[in-house]
């Protein structure tokens, strides 16, 4: 159907960071499918999960244990201090998994109309609950009537939170990005999260985190929560999580995790032995490969180039990130520099309008790092002029 605005390129293989399309052209690419393949394309420990869990066993459902499932739900609590996981297929799900027990949870205590503050400027999906989550007009219209049952905020202000807390007592749940990505890359003021595990502890609500754009690693700790020491009662992750295999994690801790009971959610698919495989290669490479640390770094070296090479131009407003979240503000729509980067042999995204957005791979060198942010600075001063 004709849901996609597509490129008119399309790309025959991939290493690291490089893409090549149908004429042999290469690409770097800073955009990993939309923060997918963080350990870059054809990563050998992925390639070969795959390969050999393929030999033996893609699925046979949740009718059975799955040791594969087992194995990966293992390492996520353990890299995530968390308690339990259910596994779906992509981000929207996980996020619904995560709405779900929100509700059960508030049915629980007696709460018949059970309420889940969400953020202005969010992006949680686009099924029908996760785009009624969602703070973006454009991804609702059309769809109405939406799921009831969210309270909307604006991102980083805790005062309307608190307030919601004052005259609501159906609240059970917030679900928030730690750093709203589709949104723009805004990265909340820090002890943002800290205040909201504060207001969820005194309110007994559950506080949901969507780290399905910020998770494994790529702001540079494993979980976006852990700049705040913080552990949320829900975690949604999905994107790199499989690093191009789709999968969906709900995590969850204490009473969270208790929630959902046999009978209460499913999914065929969710957990087979084929996605898990890959996602426990990748919770592996990043631990070996110390890719957290990695991305933490080169973000800060990402920035820095950028912002030497960009600083005195008026139309820059703001170079900002965390980790490999790098966003450029200009003080214009600049939608037009997608094209002129592909045309460069750049991949690279902008999000609200404005804003170029770089999620690259954690596994880039130095130099290319530095390569590609001199080539996109200079192509944006030469679009400016
Ligand atoms: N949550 C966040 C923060 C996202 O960035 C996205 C996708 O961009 C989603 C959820 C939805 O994920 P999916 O497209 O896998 O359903």
């Amino acid at each position: 159907m004709n849901t996609y605005g597509r490129m008119d390129v399309a790309f025959s293989h991939g290493k690291g960071c490089l893409l090549w399309d149908e004429q042999g052209k290469e690409y770097f690419d800073a955009l990993c499918g939309i923060a997918v393949t963080g350990l870059g394309h054809a990563h050998p420990a992925v390639s070969k999960a795959i390969c050999r869990q393929s030999e033996k066993l893609l699925h046979t459902s949740n009718l059975y244990q799955i040791k594969a499932q087992q194995k990966l739900a293992d390492k996520l609590v353990a890299v995530s201090g968390m308690d339990k996981v259910f596994f779906a297929n992509s981000g929207a799900e996980a996020n619904e998994a995560a709405i779900k027990i929100a509700r059960l949870y508030g049915h629980n205590q007696g709460i018949d109309n059970p309420l889940v503050v969400v953020m202005e400027n969010s992006f949680h999906g686009r099924t029908l609950a996760t785009l009624s989550a969602t703070g973006n007009r454009k991804v609702q219209a059309g769809f109405e009537p939406l799921v009831s049952g969210f309270v909307r905020v604006p991102f980083n202000d805790l005062e309307a939170v608190e307030a919601v807390a004052n005259n609501n007592a159906n609240v059970v749940a917030v679900l928030v990005e730690p750093i709203q990505g589709e949104g723009g890359i805004r990265i909340p003021d820090a002890g943002y999260l800290k205040h909201l595990r504060q207001i969820c502890d005194q309110n007994q609500w559950l506080l949901m985190l969507d780290e399905v754009q910020t998770g494994m690693g790529r702001t540079g700790k494993w979980f976006a929560f852990m700049h705040e020491s913080i552990v949320p009662d829900v975690m949604t992750l999905a994107k790199s999580l499989g690093n191009g295999v789709p999968i969906g994690a709900c995590v969850a801790k204490g009473i969270a995790a208790e929630t959902l009971v046999p009978g209460s959610h499913g999914s065929t698919f969710g957990g087979n032995p084929l996605a898990c495989s890959a996602a426990s290669a990748v919770i592996e490479t990043i631990e070996t490969e110390k890719l957290s640390e990695r991305a933490a770094y080169l973000g800060d070296l990402m920035a820095k180039e950028l912002k030497a090479k960009l600083k005195d131009i008026e139309a820059i407003a703001s170079i900002r990130h965390q980790g490999l979240m790098i966003a450029v503000e200009l003080e214009q729509p600049c939608s037009e520099l997608v094209g002129l980067a592909l045309q460069q042999g750049m991949l690279i995204n902008v999000t609200a309008d404005s804003v170029v957005r770089l999620l690259p791979a954690l596994i880039m060198t130095d130099e290319q790092a530095v390569e590609f942010c001199h080539k996109l600075a200079d192509l944006i001063k030469g679009w400016l002029k």
